[in-house]
């Protein structure tokens, strides 16, 4: 869909060159406090993509809250072309309850396209469905892994989606994924609409982390630069990063109950037979490694000490070659350190 001459959220429109933040009520809770949807809008002054960047969907991971605030505090914006919408927190009552979670206890990521008829949820999702997806041309959606489970900072992306791994390969993260679709995601939702999506996973719940940051951060501007939206940078580039791209992961998951050790660390190689860690019975009954079956690089990693038999461990992304895929992964994270600024 082209970048029109008058985009419409809630009873606000703006026309090119215009700002501004539209309130979108969504409705109230126990103590009849009402809920609303902050949507930032900014547009160019010539025509461009609508780009529609977005966090807090569950509302416990944080980093991506942080992200988008950084990107619309950004001097870059200054020469925009087409238009940026940003939905720091996308579900409020997730966020002011700490949750990941509605009040009701599900998920959001699960109720797109929702129904305006629906449980407060199912509203939600109805609401930002025809009131922002509507509008937006391309799209990036924040997320982080759960409470002691980080991720390495990656890209998911659906098999077969050219249109999303281009736009993938311009955020430059260390990993890209091909993950299948999770019906009443919104991943799913852009999918439907034929709108170029990107999931970005990084960091865990309740934390900012700071390469995650750094990444997210680096890849909305790049991508937008990808997109025509921004200036390509004048000054010399930084080198490019060679993404690792993944067809497959897996959980590799505790194969005894117990105190768990690990041994490798996010962005590490293993191979088929390798130990991971340990997993000890406290009394010390027994002292079980943890091996994976598969060759790949660690994605994520549970960090909390103590596993019950089954619990997932750690998360690995296929490589056909672990070594080179770390090798990558290790260079992508010096070409940040180098070429960004921790708190810009
Ligand atoms: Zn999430």
């Amino acid at each position: 869909m082209a970048d029109k001459d008058v985009i419409t959220i809630g009873d606000r429109s703006f026309a090119p060159g215009e700002k501004g933040t539209v309130e979108l009520p969504i409705g109230s809770l126990i103590d009849y406090q009402q809920v609303t949807m902050t949507v930032d809008v900014r547009r160019g002054k010539k025509p461009g993509p609508v780009l529609l960047i977005t966090a807090g969907i569950h509302g416990d991971e944080i980093s991506g809250v942080e992200i988008v605030r950084r990107v619309m505090k950004s001097r870059n914006l200054r020469s925009l072309r087409g238009t940026l919408i940003a939905v720091p927190v996308v579900c409020m009552p997730a966020f002011l309850s700490r949750s990941r979670y509605l009040p009701d206890r599900r998920d959001l990521n699960r109720l797109f396209p929702g129904s305006p008829d629906g449980s407060l949820g199912g509203r939600l999702a109805a609401t930002f469905a025809s009131e922002i997806v509507s509008a937006a041309t391309h799209a990036i959606d924040f997320h982080a892994g759960a409470t002691g489970r980080p991720n390495l900072p990656q890209i998911r992306i659906t098999p077969g989606d050219t249109g999303s791994l281009d736009l993938a390969k311009a955020f430059q993260p260390p990993v890209i994924m091909e993950t299948n679709l999770r019906d009443g995601s919104l991943r799913t939702h852009f999918t439907n609409r034929e709108i170029p999506s990107l999931l970005f996973e990084g960091g865990e719940a309740h934390r900012l982390d700071s390469s995650s940051i750094r990444y997210g951060l680096r890849g909305v501007f790049s991508v937008m630069r990808h997109l025509e939206m921004l200036p390509p940078v004048k000054r010399k580039t930084p080198p490019k990063t060679r993404t690792v791209i993944a067809t497959s992961t897996t959980w590799v998951r505790s194969p005894r109950g117990g105190i768990f050790t690990t041994a490798v660390e996010l962005g590490q190689a293993v191979s088929a037979g390798s130990k991971l860690g340990l997993v000890c019975d406290p009394f010390g009954r027994h002292e079980t490694p943890i091996k994976t079956d598969f060759d790949g690089v660690v994605i994520g990693i549970n960090r909390i000490a103590t596993a019950d038999e089954g619990d997932a461990l750690f998360h690995i992304a296929s490589a056909k070659n672990p070594e080179r895929a770390e090798a990558q992964i290790q260079r992508s994270e010096e070409i940040l350190e180098e070429h960004t600024d921790p708190l810009h």
